[in-house]
């Protein structure tokens, strides 16, 4: 049984080496100058780090996909050799300079059917013999890891059928909540809702701002000592934009704002200043001679 399991994932590992192999003959294509920088594998999983300035297009993902599982579904032969280092590098293997070869080294080949290499690496990896046997092949995300580097990770085998479910019911959860009979309505829907947001959210701001002029203007509830007005606001408002509206309504006159949370904003003009009325009041400030902001309860105790 513990044979079984082990020759599973033995070949597990073998469908997304050779699969490394193919993807890095398809990067090849698109950076002409890209080295790898490294690379993990896995069962039926893969991850490629390669030097490159840019990330993969969406389209250029696909195009690397459909050639893979075209060299997949055409059944290309994997031929590993034993050969001299000097004799893999005039077949132009693709070697990596940080890598100690010995003498002989193991060149695996990749031909299509007119006898042509179409992938050549220096590797010491069990591969497929063929590959069909790597059954199928996906991309499922790229990423920059570091400065010119970026990664790729994709599965093979049995992982693209999970990868395939998995991206299913995240679909399908999606076209349930949105109401929607297909998937086919999905970016319509999303513009429709995304429109609709943006419509209320700004509906909502214009509905706040309103409501805070209005307060400012009719619940002036006391004059304090040297204050003009003091304004107790609901905490569920936003107290940021209750300051900037009292910034614009009350100018030249020493305003106190806060909430019962104990948030407060002391708006004064040159000739009290902020910071000595708040020293006075003996409440936690900052801010500057003509504006100070903190959150304190004490202030709740001055306006019982
Ligand atoms: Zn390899």
């Amino acid at each position: 049984m513990k044979l079984i399991v082990e020759q599973c994932q033995r070949y597990a590992k073998m469908r997304a080496h050779t699969a490394t192999h193919l993807l890095h003959t398809e990067l090849a294509k698109i950076f002409k100058t890209t080295k790898q920088a490294g690379s993990l594998v896995d069962e039926d999983y893969l991850r490629f780090d390669f030097n490159t300035d840019r990330l993969l297009t969406p389209e250029e993902i696909h195009t690397i996909e459909k050639n893979i599982n075209q060299m997949i579904y055409d059944a290309y032969n994997v031929e590993v050799k034993e050969t001299s280092y000097d004799e893999a590098i005039k077949l132009w293997a693709k070697a990596f300079f940080e890598d100690k070869y010995g003498d002989t080294v193991r060149v695996v080949r990749v031909f299509n059917h007119s006898n042509e290499i179409v992938s050549i690496e220096l590797c010491w990896w069990t591969h497929v013999v063929n590959t069909k046997d790597i059954g199928c092949f996906a991309i499922t995300g790229q990423e920059a890891v570091a400065s010119g580097i970026k990664r790729i990770t994709a599965v093979t085998g049995p992982k693209v059928a999970l990868r395939i479910h998995e991206v299913q019911d995240i679909l399908d959860t999606t076209i349930q909540k949105l109401w929607i009979k297909t998937h086919t309505q999905l970016a319509d829907k999303l513009d429709k809702v995304l429109k609709e947001y943006d419509d209320m959210k700004a509906s909502l701001e214009s509905l706040e701002t309103n409501m805070i002029k209005q307060l400012l203007e009719w619940t002036d509830f006391s004059s304090w000592k040297d204050l003009d007005k003091v304004f107790l606001v609901p905490v569920e408002l936003n107290f940021k934009n209750v300051v900037f509206q009292a910034k614009w309504i009350f100018k030249k006159q020493n305003i106190l704002i806060f909430n019962k949370e104990g948030s407060f904003v002391l708006l004064a003009d040159k000739w009290i200043s902020a910071k000595a009325f708040s020293e006075k009041l003996g409440i936690t400030w900052w801010g500057t001679e003509t504006m100070i902001q903190g959150r304190d309860e004490k202030i709740l105790g001055l306006f019982k």
